[in-house]
C-alpha cells in the first residue's frame, strides 16, 4: 500500500512537471512576437553559421556575418528603431523549422527557399533573394552538368534542404549522400566522398571563392526564391517584416546590403 502510494505521488509529480514544461514551450511558441517587441525591442533570428556570403561565423570577432545577417539587422532597425537588438541563433537546414515552431527563434532568415510543402508548416515573407540550384565540382572534373550524374556517381547534399529533394528528380540514378550542414558537405567533397556537391548557386559561389580548385558547372537547374519564415499565426509580425523589406527597397538599404555581399553580380537581386 505504502509502495503504491509513493509510486502514485512520483507519477503525479512527474505528470505535473511534464504539464508545466509543456505549458512553457506552448507559451513561448504562442507568444505574440509583435506585442513582445513593443515591450522589448529585440528580434531573435535563426541564421546559418557555416554559409559564406549569407551567414558565417567569424571566429576572430565571434560575430556571424553575411547577407542574411545584414538584412535581418536592417529589418530589425526598420521595424523597431536604431537601438533595437537583432539576436542570432544558429540553425541548419534540418533544425530551422522545428526551432521556429518551438518558439526558440522569431524568424528564419537562412537561405531558405519558399516552397508549397514548407508553407504547410510556416508562413513566408515576400521573396528577398533569388537563387537557383547548381553543382560544385573539383576543377577538371568529368561532371559538367547534372545529366552527368549517374548510378556510378555520388552527389553530396545537406539534410532538410530542397537541394536534397530536387537532386532526386534531376539525377534520379545518382547516389546521394546527405550531410548535416554545408561545412560537412564541402569537407566530404574535398575528401572524395562524392564527385559533386549540390545546393544553391549563391552558396556554392561562396565556397568556390574561398577554394579556387573548385568550380560551379552546368548552370542552374531549379529556381530557389528565398523568403523569411515566420510561425503561422504571427500575422502582425509577418506584415511588419514585409513592410520593412518594402521600405528597404525604396530607401536604397537593400541595394546597399546587396552590393556589399555581391558586388560583381546582378543575379539574385529582387527589385
Ligand atoms: N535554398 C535551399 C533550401 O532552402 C538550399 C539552401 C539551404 O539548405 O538552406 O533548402
Amino acid at each position: 500500500m505504502k509502495f503504491l502510494k509513493s509510486s502514485l505521488s512520483v507519477f503525479a509529480l512527474g505528470l505535473l512537471l511534464f504539464m508545466l514544461s509543456a505549458c512553457k514551450i506552448n507559451s513561448v511558441a504562442n507568444e505574440d512576437v509583435m506585442a513582445r517587441t513593443e515591450k522589448t525591442p529585440e528580434i531573435v533570428w535563426g541564421v546559418k553559421y557555416d554559409t559564406r556570403l549569407f551567414g558565417m561565423m567569424n571566429v576572430e570577432t565571434s560575430q556571424v556575418e553575411g547577407f542574411d545577417i545584414d538584412i535581418a539587422k536592417e529589418i530589425t532597425k526598420e521595424m523597431l528603431g536604431d537601438e533595437a537588438k537583432a539576436t542570432f541563433v544558429e540553425v541548419t537546414s534540418k533544425t530551422r523549422i522545428p526551432l521556429l515552431r518551438n518558439g526558440n527563434i522569431d524568424a528564419i532568415i537562412a537561405t531558405m527557399t519558399i516552397t508549397d510543402e514548407r508553407k504547410k508548416q510556416v508562413d513566408f515573407s515576400d521573396v528577398y533573394f533569388d537563387a537557383g540550384q547548381s553543382l560544385l565540382v573539383k576543377k577538371g572534373s568529368e561532371i559538367t552538368n547534372v545529366k552527368d550524374l549517374n548510378s556510378e556517381t555520388t552527389v553530396l547534399a545537406v539534410k532538410g534542404s530542397t537541394s536534397a529533394i530536387n537532386i532526386r528528380e534531376h539525377a534520379p540514378d545518382a547516389k546521394i549522400l546527405e550531410l548535416e550542414n554545408y561545412a560537412e558537405a564541402f569537407t566530404a567533397l574535398q575528401s572524395g566522398q562524392g564527385v559533386a556537391m549540390t545546393t544553391d548557386n549563391a552558396i556554392l559561389l561562396g565556397m568556390a571563392s574561398e577554394n579556387p580548385n573548385y568550380t560551379l558547372v552546368g548552370g542552374n537547374f531549379t529556381q530557389e526564391p528565398y523568403g523569411i519564415a515566420i510561425d503561422k499565426g504571427q500575422t502582425a509580425f509577418l506584415k511588419a517584416v514585409n513592410q520593412a523589406l518594402e521600405e528597404m527597397h525604396k530607401n536604397g538599404t537593400y541595394d546597399k546590403v546587396y552590393q556589399k555581399w555581391f558586388p560583381n553580380s546582378t543575379d539574385g537581386k529582387v527589385q
